[in-house]
């Protein structure tokens, strides 16, 4: 499996503003005038030992990701990331199924917003099935494109498609070697969480967001472990810092410390941060990453390995 991220932020889409834009800027050049930096051709490797919040964005997009294996390509949300992808898609149509695979978490706008721009929807060549755990799921997308709210309704778009009811302790299988479980989370309005495992490997990736995870949870009731152990790859929620997590409780998300306190104890292997507060910069959002592994130590753990997700990022299982 190759996972690749589109989009992790959370609430609603947050394009980079123009003042922390300048204050990278600022610091780059200040490290540039720092190491004394005048030879062009050294700019690029100047660049790649820049530390990691000023060598990129993390990027305002909401959540999508994808899922590559040999057979599928499979799409988790449809957040303001998947346009991206979709162009991805229409530029290199070859090096991509023309039957895609889209499983939705839930229909808060930040998942969904992106579909009505995911160009493969409005191509007649491609297919798309819509996987749920909401039985309902054909009925909300068709909503979103309302005349009053967008002007090409949903159904009148070119692409096949098909609708499918996920239900929890029913995997389901869309190729041999690819397992697919539900599992539902603690969200305003119900999510759903999706684990996928390559019988081929063993390994395990786990997309688990929305979600405010309080305590209960990863202090061991067995069904938790039984979803979430041992998981190669957890992408969690970990929207907030603890103290704004106090402050913000049934909101539906949860804390980084939180998600790590959970990681520890389903003994996941590697975790990857994610739904970041739409008003966190990409310096505090590095702060709290650092304060992860801090906690992470603390709890004298040296697993998980910890990642900041970004767009763009890749990883592979
Ligand atoms: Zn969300
Ligand atoms: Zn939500």
């Amino acid at each position: 499996m190759i996972i690749k991220l589109y989009g992790v932020r959370g609430s609603i889409p947050s394009p980079t503003s123009n003042s922390e834009y300048k204050e990278k800027i600022k610091r780059i050049l200040e490290l540039a005038v720092e190491k004394q930096l005048i030879q062009k051709e050294k700019i690029l490797n100047f660049l790649e030992e820049i530390p990691l919040p000023l060598s990129y964005l993390i990027g305002g997009n909401t959540t999508c990701l994808t899922i590559r294996t040999e057979e599928n390509l499979y799409i988790l949300d449809g957040g303001t990331g998947i346009r991206v992808l979709g162009e991805e898609i229409s530029q290199n149509p070859n090096s991509y199924p023309k039957v895609l695979h889209l499983f939705l978490s839930h229909t808060h706008w930040d998942h969904i917003q992106g579909i009505p721009f995911f160009k493969p929807l409005y191509l007649p060549n491609f297919t798309i099935h819509f996987y749920s755990g909401f039985p309902d799921i054909q009925e909300r997308l068709m909503y979103q494109t309302d005349v009053r709210f967008f002007p090409a309704p949903f159904e009148k778009t070119a692409s096949k498609k098909y609708y499918h009811h996920l239900k929890v302790g029913q995997p389901i299988k869309i190729e041999n070697n690819i397992e697919i479980h539900t599992f539902p989370l603690k969200h305003p309005g119900g999510c759903f969480s999706y684990k996928f495992i390559s019988l081929k490997n063993n390994k395990i990736f786990i997309f688990a967001t929305d979600v405010e995870f309080t305590g209960e949870e990863f202090l061991g009731k067995q069904e938790y472990l039984n979803y979430f152990g041992y998981a190669d790859i957890l992408f969690i929620d970990s929207q907030y810092t603890l103290d704004e997590s106090f402050l913000k409780i049934d909101w539906g998300h949860t804390s980084y410390t939180m998600a790590i306190n959970c990681a520890v104890r389903w003994k996941v292997k590697n975790v990857i941060l994610t739904h970041h507060e739409p008003n966190y910069s990409d310096e505090k959002l590095f702060q709290n990453y650092l304060y992860a592994i801090r906690h992470r130590n603390y709890l004298e753990k040296d697993r998980p390995k910890i990642f900041l997700a970004r767009e763009g990022m890749v990883f592979q299982l």
